[in-house]
């Protein structure tokens, strides 16, 4: 709809999965659970999103090292990647 953006819910970054339009939140946090969980849920969730953070990061810098063990990466329209020790070959 004009004039209403897409929004998150105040508890998103507790882990709220709730997204609309603008003129819908107000009615959503009202009924939204999260503001009233317990401590221990909400701790539950932050480290289940820490984790998850965690395991993107050694994702990603497991490619990096991945990509750093080639001793070429040649990119002209094709990616040609050389492993150390394959390069006389
Ligand atoms: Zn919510």
């Amino acid at each position: 709809m004009f004039g209403c953006r897409v929004v998150f819910c105040k508890c998103h970054s507790l882990g709220c999965p709730w997204r609309g339009p603008c003129k819908e939140r107000e009615e959503h946090q009202n009924i939204c659970d999260f503001p009233r969980r317990i401590g221990a849920d909400l701790l539950d969730i932050v480290r289940m999103k820490q984790e998850q953070e965690k395991s993107d990061d050694t994702r990603l810098l497991n490619t990096l090292f991945d990509l750093l063990s080639y001793e070429k990466i040649v990119f002209n329209g094709n990616l040609v990647l050389v492993r150390v020790g394959d390069s006389g070959k």
